[in-house]
């Protein structure tokens, strides 16, 4: 298959350094525009002066930069910018694949400089989690190790990316050689650290255990949801019958292998899964476990049944869980006004 854009090339050394001899150029030049694209982010080739003119005129014409496009774009009050991304569809060239992007500024009172960018992993995800807008039509596909690449140079191009977080649209543990690629990538020559990379999943024990071995270890999030195995069918459907005991064990591994904690994600619906019951068990399953846990109140998905709880409820949620030894901070979601939740704004353009 030949590549699209000078992104795809970058996976492929050998048909990179053969385009660029095929126009003319030298093999030093294919690392000479590594280092101006991924590395210094330049996004144009009339700025990559130290490449020969005939060179880029000519790599131009076949390879733009990036194999996506933005299509729509909404920047909230507080900077946090949404990107609507299409991606060439493989069926029709014509038609787009969305996914969506999220760069998100880091608060100055935090005092770290440059910004969380979240990333999409599937086109749709097969997760059909019922709170979430983006597994609504399903999985349509898998994305390229470019397209996710794609991704960190257009949030890059809106500003410095300090931290990822794999949250995106998507289940990144079944599609995770395109991820790997691509974060490997992002890792060596974005210069972006392993701990500074996130992947959040449903956590399928087996391919957890799969992943866990592999080096630079990833920051890992699980989407718990949930204490109770029958609730948990209902959450995350795509993982119905996997006890939650397994996926804990898992967690526990990862944790024996690579020294690093991890966090449970739990999406707080009001009046489903936030009662005091909830968080008595939950807190009895996780203490002791080298563990944190991060509370996400719901963001409201348009047709949902669902509720966003009051400040008060998750307040008290938190501090049950403090009072079984287990950390958890509350994750208010940012830029709330502009679709929030993620899957918002690419739903929205299906729906027109
Ligand atoms: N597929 C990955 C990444 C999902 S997005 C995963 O499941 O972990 C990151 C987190 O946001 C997940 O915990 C997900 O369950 C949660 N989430 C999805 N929709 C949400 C919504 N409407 N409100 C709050 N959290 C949501």
């Amino acid at each position: 298959m030949t590549a699209r854009s000078l992104s795809e090339l970058f996976f492929d050394p050998a048909a990179l350094a053969a385009e660029i001899e095929s126009r003319g150029g030298r093999p030093f030049h294919a690392r000479i525009l590594r280092e101006q694209v991924l590395g210094a982010g330049i996004m144009d080739y009339d700025s990559m002066t130290s490449l020969p003119g005939r060179v880029r005129d000519s790599l131009r014409v076949d390879f733009p930069i990036l194999s996506c496009r933005e299509l729509d774009s909404s920047v909230a009050q507080d900077q946090t910018t949404k990107l609507l991304l299409g991606f060439p569809s493989p069926e029709d060239q014509g038609r787009h694949d969305t996914v969506e992007t999220v760069h998100i500024p880091s608060l100055r009172a935090k005092g770290e400089a440059g910004a969380t960018l979240c990333v999409s992993t599937q086109v749709g995800c097969p997760v059909a989690c019922p709170f979430c807008a983006s597994g609504r039509a399903g999985l349509s596909r898998n994305l390229a190790a470019h397209e996710i690449l794609d991704q960190f140079l257009a949030g890059r191009a809106i500003g410095k990316i300090s931290r990822s977080v794999i949250m995106g649209i998507g289940e990144p543990l079944l599609n995770f050689k395109a991820v790997d690629q691509a974060l490997r990538l992002v890792h060596e020559e974005l210069g972006l650290g392993a701990r500074k990379i996130t992947l959040s999943t449903v956590g399928f024990p087996d391919r957890l255990r799969a992943v866990a071995p592999q080096e630079p270890p990833f920051q890992l999030a699980i989407s718990l949801h949930t204490p109770f195995d029958t609730e948990r069918d209902v959450l995350v459907p795509a993982m119905k019958g996997t006890p939650i005991e397994e996926i804990l064990e898992a967690g526990d591994f990862w944790f024996e292998t690579t020294g690093r904690e991890i966090t449970y994600e739990y999406v707080l619906l009001g009046g489903t899964n936030d009662s005091r019951e909830h968080a008595s068990t939950l807190g009895r399953r996780l203490h002791g476990r080298r563990c944190n846990v991060n509370l996400i109140p719901f963001n409201p998905v348009s047709d949902s049944d669902y509720n966003r709880p009051r400040g008060e409820e998750v307040e008290e949620f938190r501090a049950s869980l403090e009072e079984a030894g287990v950390v958890a901070t509350v994750r208010w979601s940012r830029g709330l006004e502009s679709d929030a939740a993620c899957g918002q704004l690419r739903l929205r353009a299906a729906q027109r």
